[in-house]
């Protein structure tokens, strides 16, 4: 996994520290994020490289410190190909790929020599830098997937044309590899068993490559799973666990390799269910270890409700990748970071308050506890979590839960004292030297006409199941709550998850035909939606990088009509009456619900101040514009670890 810490000046240093923390934490093989073999390959022109003797030395920093932490540690080789994001990349043929600007110029016959003998030297060089292995990346559509794939490799030389010939490459570069670095060394070839996008390969074709791969002398066959351009979600926090098991387990028996499965693992149990009901050889997992460093510990001393789990939003770590930031995890502010944000106990212990069991306050009080201060925690509700209850009921949302479980286990291991049901008024927070506002938000009312009209429900009481949405509904708002509530209008869930989801998104676990793609089933759902904004931009623009086009594709099949550049003007017993390109109609709705944003809520700050108490406003209570979960816990764990100032 891409870490960002590839390219930072002290990327090194860091990286060893972030994989030293794993190997500490019971990981058995730890693979790093793509080095390129040679310039052509990076994915952007700054990325990390190794093809000369001069580079060797800043690798040995991180696997000396994995070693020393009992790990091992394979370093990955990927060469982009078309998906380099700088005018110098290479394909098989110059197709531009649909997600980057760049047209690839085509490999010469001789240029393909020479990139097999870059991989080979790479390889070496890692073998110096005292690496236990190297992995092949030849999956997700970088440069060896587009020569195996007809889609990509229009060729009519000995590199092109047959399967024989567009297999040629990866076959020369495990077989170069190999000879270039001995016996004791292990090869991971990751294999695209599944390209999810046309002209991909036939399930023949997987077969035939793994066999050859084997031949050819790697050591362990690893699970890649759909082109990068790929238009299905494959980690997304509503694919659900273990989704592609099965096309592992497929290929079982028809190598002798270990397999590794992958893909939204992210419970012992569930890497346990894979293994025994032997879908693979070995389980893979990224995000859950930037989540937990602790992970495989934890599960082996039979401590698994302690495992901070990843919720698979892609927030905090591909987001940040794809805008060329350092990743770090939602729910754990210190991935990649573990020099920088350092837990120490605290010098002087403190009497802390802190109110409303959100996300912020959650981060805060459980860190201050571990430091060793007294904390209480109190919140309104008859339980945990603050706004993270709304959000564990969106479909496809459920992995949030894990989150609040974990904090629950944290609450009583770390000693926080903890009282539910308690309206908290300044006149309760005398006792304390610290209090901290984590009181979360209030929801916005818009000044629309005809606001308190009874077909207008807010985004709570609907996502709670107070109230119940009629067959006919206008979302006002079109933030990510907006996109929630329409979700969660829209769904229609079925008994098998798997079986729903390959189904919504044209997954064809026959693989009958190339890439694994059939066409999907319906889609569009009884009740009508409309989903509104004032803004005149596309409508769910300002979603999340690697998930807004998922939650945008959602709606769409679903049949909800997105309308930009509206201007609310009243609501009323025919519904919802709006203008739009200097024309006015009116939306025959049942119920118009309001996700029009959110507002501070902090009533106690005032008399707390009058008192002149020491207070710390956090999470939404400090700035409801923009607030995500992953800045509330960052805010809460970062304030926690100032206390002693
Ligand atoms: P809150 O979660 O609002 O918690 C505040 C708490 O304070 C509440 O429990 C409240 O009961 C308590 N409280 C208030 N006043 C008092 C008082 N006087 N005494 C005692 N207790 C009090 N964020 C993401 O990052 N990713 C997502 O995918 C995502 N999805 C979401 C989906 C939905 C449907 C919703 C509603 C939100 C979603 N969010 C998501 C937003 C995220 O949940 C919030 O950013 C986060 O919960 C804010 O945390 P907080 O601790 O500041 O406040
Ligand atoms: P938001 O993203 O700020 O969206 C608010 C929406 O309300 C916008 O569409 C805005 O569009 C509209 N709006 C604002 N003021 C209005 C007014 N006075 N009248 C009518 N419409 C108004 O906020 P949110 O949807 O409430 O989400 C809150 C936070 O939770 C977000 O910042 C988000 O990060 C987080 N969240 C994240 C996810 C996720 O999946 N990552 C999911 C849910 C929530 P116009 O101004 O154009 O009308
Ligand atoms: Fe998992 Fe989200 Fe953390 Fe990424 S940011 S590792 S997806 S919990």
């Amino acid at each position: 996994m891409h870490t960002g810490l590839e390219e930072a000046a002290d990327g090194y240093a860091r990286m060893a520290a972030f994989y030293a923390e794993r190997a500490r934490g019971g990981v058995g093989l730890i693979v790093t994020g793509g080095i390129a073999p040679n310039f052509a390959g990076r994915v952007e022109p700054r990325a990390s490289q190794l093809s000369f003797p001069w580079q060797v030395a800043r690798h040995r920093i991180i696997t000396d410190a994995v070693h020393a932490a009992g790990g091992k540690i394979a370093m990955q080789i990927l060469h982009a190909g078309r998906y380099a994001y700088h005018p110098l990349s290479v394909a098989p043929s110059a197709i531009r790929s649909p997600i980057t600007p760049f047209k690839p110029r085509a490999l010469s016959r001789w240029g393909i020599g020479k990139t097999i003998a870059a991989y080979a030297r790479c390889a070496t060089l890692a073998q110096r830098a005292r690496y236990d292995g190297v992995e092949i990346m030849g999956s997700e559509g970088y440069l060896i997937n587009e020569f195996v794939a007809p889609r990509t490799n229009h060729r009519t030389d000995d590199w092109g044309g047959t399967f024989e010939n567009r297999m040629r490459f990866p076959i020369e570069i495990v077989r170069r590899t190999r000879e270039a670095v001995g016996r004791d060394f292990i090869i991971i070839f990751r294999l695209s068993m599944l390209d999810l996008v046309d002209g991909g390969s036939t399930w023949d074709e997987v077969v035939a490559l793994a066999r050859a791969v084997e031949a050819a002398g790697a050591t362990i066959i690893n699970t890649g799973i759909g082109w990068h351009e790929a238009r299905v979600p494959t980690i997304a926090t509503m694919v659900p666990r273990a989704a592609f098991a099965w096309v592992t387990r497929r290929l079982k028996g028809e190598v002798g390799l270990p397999l590794i499965a992958t893909n939204r693992i992210n419970d012992p149990a569930v890497a346990e269910a894979v293994l025994a009901r032997g879908d693979g050889d070995m389980v893979s997992m990224a995000r859950p270890f930037l989540a937990d460093a602790d992970f495989v510990n934890k599960a082996a001393a039979g401590r698994a409700d302690e495992i901070n789990t990843c919720i698979a939003c892609n927030q905090a770590c591909l987001d940040q990748i794809f805008t060329r930031q350092i990743a770090s995890c939602l729910v754990n502010p210190r991935a990649c970071h573990e020099t920088l944000i350092v837990m120490k106990p605290a010098t002087r212990k403190k009497r802390i308050a802190v109110v409303g069991a959100g996300p912020a306050g959650l981060a805060c009080a459980t860190t201050a506890a571990e430091a060793g201060h007294h904390v209480t925690l109190f919140d309104a509700a008859a339980e945990i979590g603050g706004q993270f209850n709304l959000a564990r009921r969106i479909p496809g949302k459920d992995e949030f839960a894990e989150t609040l479980r974990y904090y629950r286990r944290i609450i009583e291991r770390s000693g926080v004292e903890l009282h539910l049901g308690r309206q908290v008024s300044a006149a309760d927070l005398g006792a304390f030297e610290e209090v901290v506002l984590a009181t979360g938000i209030v929801p916005r009312t818009p000044a629309i006409p005809g606001i308190d009209h009874p077909k207008v429900a807010g985004y709570t009481d609907i996502v709670m199941g107070r109230r119940v949405a009629g067959d006919r509904v206008a979302i006002i708002g079109a933030g990510g709550i907006g996109f929630d509530v329409g979700e969660f209008l829209t769904h229609h869930g079925g008994h098998d998850e798997t079986a729903e989801y390959c189904a919504e998104w044209g997954i064809d676990i026959e693989f009958s035909d190339r890439g694994g793609l059939r066409p999907v089933d319906g889609g569009k759902v009884s009740r009508e939606v409309w989903l509104l904004q004032r803004k005149a931009t596309k409508v769910g623009d300002g979603l999340a990088k690697t998930t807004g086009w998922i939650r945008r594709t959602l709606l769409r099949k679903r049949g909800v009509t997105m309308l930009p550049g509206v201007e609310y003007e009243r609501i009323d017993d025919e519904g919802l009456r709006i203008r739009m390109d200097g024309t006015t109609r009116v939306l025959d709705v049942d119920t118009i619900v309001i996700c029009a944003g959110q507002e501070p809520r902090r009533e106690l700050l005032l008399p707390l101040q009058e008192a002149g108490r020491r207070v710390t406003l956090i999470g939404g209570a400090d700035m409801a514009v923009e607030l995500d979960a992953r800045r509330a816990i960052a805010q809460g764990t970062e304030v926690a670890l100032n206390f002693w100032k």
